[in-house]
């Protein structure tokens, strides 16, 4: 009679040995997990339904906060809302990042400004950086402003500047950029979708 073990009868008895392990041994003791579910840090939070701000898909977010016995109001968890249409609970990677644009110490807070052929950035203030931005525009426009093509044809463009918008931009606020930006001559206009 032969002593061999065939390769079913070896996965039988590996699986009753796994089943003699125990749920309990892998982690999933029904008692633990009711605990685990009781201590959850968002439980008794603040739901607030928001959009991510990421890209023009518009996955629907769900914000949890909590206010501290000091009034102030804590960010605990942000996560794909399951009842959107959209993205029906799930969120790319970008979004999923999303709750460290609240937190993450690491943002930049306030406009930096490194002056041309400069090594050093410093922070100056909005009223700061959107003068800046202004007076190059004009400049710009100022220099490189055509009123007629070789044909003798008006045209009124400028080929000194290019804008992009944001891939956040609203369609109210992509349609207010681009007449914005006409108006000002501009030709090159382009539209980061998302990326
Ligand atoms: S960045 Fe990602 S999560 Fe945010 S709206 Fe776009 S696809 Fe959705």
């Amino acid at each position: 009679m032969s002593s061999t073990i065939s390769r079913q009868d070896f996965l039988k008895v590996a699986g009753i040995g796994i089943g003699a392990v125990g749920l309990s041994e892998l982690g999933f003791d029904v008692a633990q997990a009711t605990m685990v579910q009781q201590q959850l840090h968002i439980a008794g939070a603040t739901e607030s339904h928001s959009v991510c701000p990421y890209c023009a898909v518009g996955c629907s977010l769900i914000a949890y906060t909590r206010t501290q016995a000091d009034g102030s109001v804590q960010l605990l968890q942000i996560e794909g809302d399951p009842d959107s249409p959209v993205n029906e609970g799930r969120l790319c990677p970008k979004g999923a990042t999303a709750m460290q644009l609240a937190v993450s110490k690491r943002r930049v807070g306030q406009p930096m400004f490194r002056a041309a052929g400069g090594t050093q950035w410093q922070t100056i203030s909005w009223d700061d950086a959107l003068n800046r931005i202004a007076q190059h525009i004009k400049d710009s426009r100022d220099r490189t402003f055509v009123t007629t093509d070789a044909k003798g044809k008006r045209v009124n463009r400028t080929d000194g500047i290019a804008f992009a918008g944001g891939a956040t931009f609203s369609n109210e606020e992509g349609y207010l950029a681009a007449k914005v930006m006409r108006s000002l001559g501009l030709v090159y206009l382009e539209q980061q979708a998302r990326v």
